[in-house]
């Protein structure tokens, strides 16, 4: 009776187990396709917040790393322009320092 038993509770986790293999299979795909769809996007938003300098549309080389003015609290600080050390508001654009055009910050649109 027991070994009946048994055999039936292991063919009825092998059936649960047929059922959410592919369930699991799908979103682990779908997690590693996001992932891979997401990185270089990822990759270039990490890349311009090393680097020195961003060009704006126009092509004019503007540091990020200077004096800047925050939109959240409007204080004037220096440092690097995509948080403000006096309130910690994380900016989404600077306007260029030769033409005035908004250059969005490219790791902050995700
Ligand atoms: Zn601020
Ligand atoms: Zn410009």
């Amino acid at each position: 009776m027991s070994k009946t038993g048994s055999s039936k509770i292991t063919a009825g986790r092998a059936a649960l187990w047929l059922l959410l293999v592919p369930l699991y299979a799908t979103y682990g795909l779908y997690v590693v396709l996001r992932w891979t769809l997401g990185l270089p996007r990822l990759a270039r938003g990490t890349r311009a917040m090393l680097s020195d300098e961003i060009r704006c549309p126009n092509g004019h080389p503007n540091l990020t790393r200077g004096r800047f003015e925050c939109g959240a609290c409007h204080g004037v600080y220096h440092g690097w322009v995509g948080e403000c050390p006096l309130c910690g508001a994380g900016a989404s654009w600077f306007p260029c320092g030769t033409c005035g055009v908004s250059i969005p910050l490219p790791w902050e649109s995700s």
